[in-house]
């Protein structure tokens, strides 16, 4: 099938705003490619300083009717957004491979995760709840009750573009908020006009859901721009350390969800042929390129060896290619620059004495899975943030110094521990560093129950998913009335 039959006319030069796509200038236009080929897909629009203010002005008229409907109204809503994306489940997928570069399997887990999100945010609607607050005096009847922040603008990245844009939107929604979401270059339309599509076949109100692709001025205007109650940013560390700026400097509210440099460690105890696995999944999987990648392998000695020759046996067997046409383990990289930064990353550690056991083959943005030993603390390998199917693996000789390698970071976003002491697991998850500990699995596991997010540089703000959400989208507000008489002094 040809990618481009994959968007819909109606998406093409133009942006979402209040119930309706509205094309724009050809001139405004911005060609998004199939990443494994190169072809062009379809052009979306870039929205302007026009579009700015219509889809603010829009979403702040329908944030308050939104949030005073009754909570069955907003759960029906993202019922029906699920139901809907199950349906086009297919057609979801096929563009998520094409537009990301990604494998079906991993097309298929966004579609999936993307409609528990919907669903799970759907029973968060009925349950928000007040408190009756005590009162110093008896006469003062006090309570705590949860609103709206109002208008959330979303900024979101392209490896994970349905999921990383509905797992905001979808809460946000539930409690009463409306959203203005500003998807990646790289995918605005499994990011952004194809959710659009959703809610606007959903029956949502004008105005609920706007989406505009926008540069950076505007991305940059969106974040300042004062119709805007909160912002919500997922991305890196350089771009959200400059959105945490402007929203300081506004006090307003802002939510990062940023890099990670997340390290995968291997017990002396552990099952060697299940840690391989497990290792193999965290580095390699789309390419290297999540926040929740293992950047780092830290095998027990003893291991060690092992531990390298298996992961390299692996890594050997993964085929790379055009995952749309060809059954690979591994597709292109997003796009040129990220192919070219991470071969620097690697060169650059090479340099300084790294070596590379398997892998380490470019090919355009095809890039092979790559095994490399002798890592020093000082190596690029060993400081940044990869997002590459790059497996960096060092050794170390007990539990001291495997918790002082791991923590031996800026981030703090997510760390596997693999043992057969779930207990000893567990001891050493407390002494890590991080929003997010797993014992015995990858580190790139997400759940709509779970609370998403990270330490340091990995984000600022609150957490994404379960109860957590509550807090993400809502403030709260207290009210209270007297039913005595009052004596002020004056
Ligand atoms: P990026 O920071 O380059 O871009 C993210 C978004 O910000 C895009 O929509 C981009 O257009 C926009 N943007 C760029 N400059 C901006 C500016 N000055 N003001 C406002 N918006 C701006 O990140 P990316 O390359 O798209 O994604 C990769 C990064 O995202 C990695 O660092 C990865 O770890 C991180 N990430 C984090 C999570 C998480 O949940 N913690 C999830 C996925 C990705």
């Amino acid at each position: 099938m040809d990618g481009s039959t994959l968007v819909k006319d109606s998406w093409r030069g133009s942006v979402f705003v209040d119930g309706d796509y509205r094309p724009l200038a050809q001139r405004s236009g911005l060609d998004v490619l199939e990443k494994a080929t190169g072809d062009v897909l379809g052009v979306a629009g870039l929205g302007g300083v026009a579009e700015l203010e219509e889809a603010l002005r829009g979403a702040r008229i329908a944030q308050p009717d939104w949030a005073a409907q009754p909570y069955t109204r907003r759960a029906e809503l993202l019922r029906a957004v699920a139901a809907l994306l199950q349906e086009s489940a297919q057609s979801f997928t096929e563009l998520i491979m094409r537009e990301t570069g990604s494998i079906r399997g991993k097309a298929e887990f966004e579609v999936q995760l993307a409609t528990e999100e919907l669903l799970t945010a759907a029973s968060l609607a009925s349950s928000v709840t007040g408190e009756i607050l005590p009162s110093s005096d008896p006469h003062r009847f006090s309570v705590c009750e949860r609103i709206p922040v109002g208008v959330v603008a979303l900024i979101t990245p392209w490896n994970f573009p349905l999921i990383l844009a509905t797992r905001v939107i979808a809460p946000a929604v539930a409690l009463g908020n409306s959203v203005v979401l500003k998807p990646s270059p790289e995918t605005p339309f499994s990011g952004g006009l194809a959710i659009a599509d959703l809610f606007a076949k959903a029956g949502a109100p004008a105005g609920l859901l706007q989406v505009v692709l926008g540069d950076q001025e505007f991305s940059e205007a969106l974040v300042a721009h004062r119709d805007v109650d909160m912002v919500h940013f997922t991305g890196s560390t350089a771009v959200g350390a400059k959105i945490a700026e402007v929203a300081g400097s506004q006090l307003k509210r802002v939510s990062l969800e940023l890099g990670g440099n997340n390290s995968l460690t291997v017990l002396d105890d552990a099952d060697l042929d299940t840690a391989v696995m497990i290792g193999a999944w965290s580095t390699f999987h789309f390419q290297g390129q999540t926040c929740i990648t293992a950047g780092r392998h830290l095998v027990h000695r003893d291991l060690f060896d092992g531990y390298v020759d298996r992961l390299a046996e692996r890594a050997r067997a993964i085929a790379v290619g055009d995952p749309s046409r060809e059954p690979v383990g591994l597709g292109p990289m997003i796009n040129q620059r990220q192919a070219d930064r991470a071969a620097r990353i690697l060169h650059d550690s090479v340099a300084m004495g790294a070596t590379v056991v398997e892998g380490g083959v470019i090919d355009g943005l095809f890039f092979r899975p790559t095994i490399v030993t002798g890592i020093t603390t000082d190596m690029p390998l060993w400081k940044e943030e990869i997002f590459a199917p790059i497996a960096p693996i060092m050794s170390f000789t007990d539990d001291d110094e495997a918790i002082e390698l791991i923590n031996d970071t800026d981030y703090g976003l997510v760390n596997s521990v693999l043992t057969s002491d779930e207990e000893r697991g567990q001891r050493l998850a407390r002494r890590i560093r991080s929003g997010m500990v797993h014992i015995n699995d990858a580190t790139c596991i997400d759940e709509p129950s779970a609370p998403f997010g990270g330490l340091g540089r990995s984000g600022l703000g609150g957490r994404i998913g379960g109860a957590a959400n509550l807090e993400e989208f809502t403030e709260r507000r207290w009210i209270s009335a007297q039913r005595g008489s009052l004596a002020y002094p004056y």
